[in-house]
């Protein structure tokens, strides 16, 4: 293993106008810290994926990137959300790193815990997973939000690091393998655990947001959670099914149970209740069947088309 790896700290900025003129400075001081160390080369660099920025982000990394050329800058032609914003970063930084650590603009994910992921990775783990010690300075609201959607993704068959985000280190190796996957839908917390190479965790305390607001609404975080079951598990078809066949199994009870009382002639009671309860109760069904079903072919459809997952306007390298 190369003693003093090129480390590239890829950050996906999306408005980060109010965070990156102080998180920047703050990654270049790591990146300073890691040399002296002698844990990284002095080539390591930072590199700034604008995902589309409607406010001033691409004219401010042009300034980190003139007063500082460690800092480089990939222009998305258009927003396409953080998951491809750092799939664009990841795959620009591959073959000119030795490892890549992805990190939020806003310095939420602790920047020392880097530190020691590079350390891991001189001592042979290709991937370095970060992982939230706690929640304290999430809202209740974040927070209990976030934990139901691990529980639900574990329930729905879904292999991921339990309170790990996108702040982790990838070797150079492992960037290679993630370049095999050419789904269009990608997401990262579910793809890299498969990929399968030697890995660690390292333990932080996320912090608030140094500046700016989040772009991360509920609406994106419920998007996320549904892409990532859908791309990668069956299992909610599955549930479907065993939910049309429990209303199959009550609908032969309930056959039994009317065909018993038209036989020995109780049928005087008109029976409006129990029609209505199962054409709502069939309908419901169907309806979410459709839905879950209607999702995978929305999965299929945009897989057919295989469309380029990002375009890149213009390098600062
Ligand atoms: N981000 C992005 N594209 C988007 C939304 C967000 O690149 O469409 C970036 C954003 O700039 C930040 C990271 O993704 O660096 C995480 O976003 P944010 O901090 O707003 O999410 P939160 O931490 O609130 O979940
Ligand atoms: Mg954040």
């Amino acid at each position: 293993m190369n003693p003093t790896p090129v480390i590239a700290i890829v950050v996906p900025c999306y408005n980060e106008e109010q965070a990156l003129p102080i998180s920047a400075p703050v990654l270049l001081g790591i990146i300073d810290r890691l040399i002296e160390q002698n844990l990284a080369s002095a080539d390591s660099y930072i590199l700034c994926v604008n995902d589309g920025s409607t406010d001033r982000t691409w004219q401010i990394i042009g300034e980190l990137h003139a007063s500082d050329p460690r800092v480089k800058g990939v222009d998305l032609t258009h927003n396409r959300g953080h998951q491809y914003a750092l799939l664009a970063g990841l795959m620009s930084v591959i073959d000119r790193c030795d490892a890549a650590v992805s990190i939020d603009a806003d310095l939420q994910d602790d920047p020392e815990a880097i530190i020691q992921m590079v350390k891991d990775f001189n001592n042979g783990k290709e991937i370095v997973f970060g992982v939230r010690a706690s929640r304290k300075t999430d809202t209740f609201f974040k927070r209990t939000s976030a934990h139901a959607f691990y529980s639900f993704q574990q329930a729905m068959g879904l292999e991921t690091v339990y309170d790990h985000a996108d702040f982790r280190l990838m070797s150079n190796r492992a960037l290679k393998l993630l370049a095999e996957y050419e789904e269009s839908n990608i997401f990262l917390r579910g793809i890299v655990p498969q990929l399968g190479l030697d890995t660690s965790i390292v333990f932080y305390d996320r912090a608030g947001r140094c500046a700016g607001e989040s772009k991360y609404p509920l609406s994106k975080m419920l998007a996320l959670s549904v892409n990532g079951i859908t791309s990668f598990s069956a299992r909610p078809m599955r549930w479907i099914f065993f939910i049309g066949l429990i209303s199959f199994v009550a609908t032969l009870v309930v056959s039994v149970y009317v065909l018993f009382s038209y036989f020995v002639g109780h049928t005087a009671n008109p029976g409006w209740a129990s029609i209505m309860l199962s054409i709502w109760g069939i309908g419901s069904v169907l309806m979410m069947s459709l839905g879950v079903i209607g999702e995978y072919i929305g999965k299929i459809f945009i897989e057919v088309k295989h469309r380029p997952r990002y375009a890149i306007k213009s390098r600062l390298w």
